[in-house]
């Protein structure tokens, strides 16, 4: 293991909250509109049991999005993600807010984020998470790049990879191997 690896375990080591942008992140970024307005939105199975796994380790999971869609207070339901704030670039407040009700401090929380209006959190998070179609501005700020697309399972691979950090991934995976 790389001393730059090591660094990203621990930094994902710390984490007790991890918060999702949703456009390019948790979809590819697509925004599918009908003549009724935004219609559509295409989750991925494989990020949503990502989603499920860090909940069943203990650690709390949240949707921070500028865009306000029904869509995403469905897929949070379904998902049991507890907290979501959607609507306006103003992500820090929400953000803040979110960390005082919880007793978290910045270093204590994981964010995935794909472009300029994530800057402020991933500028802030303990373990900051970019996606490879991203905006650079994004990716320069983040301390981990998945492999994965947004929308293909880049939020599976950075559950999984905090599972891995904070000692859960073979406690949460043995429930499979039955
Ligand atoms: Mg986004």
């Amino acid at each position: 293991m790389s001393i730059k690896s090591e660094d990203l375990a621990a930094r994902a080591a710390k984490v007790r909250l991890f918060i999702f942008d949703v456009d390019g992140v948790l979809t590819d970024g697509s925004l599918t509109y009908g003549a009724d307005g935004e219609t559509v939105k295409t989750f991925n199975v494989h990020d949503g049991l990502g989603i499920k796994l860090l909940q069943e380790a203990g650690i709390k999971t949240a949707i921070i999005s500028a865009r306000r869609t029904p869509i995403v207070l469905a897929r949070a339901k379904d998902l049991g993600i507890e907290y979501v704030h959607q609507g306006g670039h103003d992500k820090l407040t929400p953000f803040k807010a979110l960390l005082n009700e919880l007793g978290l401090g910045e270093e204590q929380v994981a964010f995935i984020g794909d472009d300029v209006v994530d800057l402020p959190l991933l500028r802030r998070v303990g373990f900051a998470v970019s996606v490879p179609n991203g905006r650079k501005e994004a990716q320069q700020h983040a301390h981990y790049i998945t492999e994965a697309a947004g929308g293909r399972g880049a939020v599976r691979e950075a559950c999984e990879f905090v599972l891995h950090a904070t000692g859960n991934y073979e406690r949460v995976m043995a429930q499979f191997l039955v």
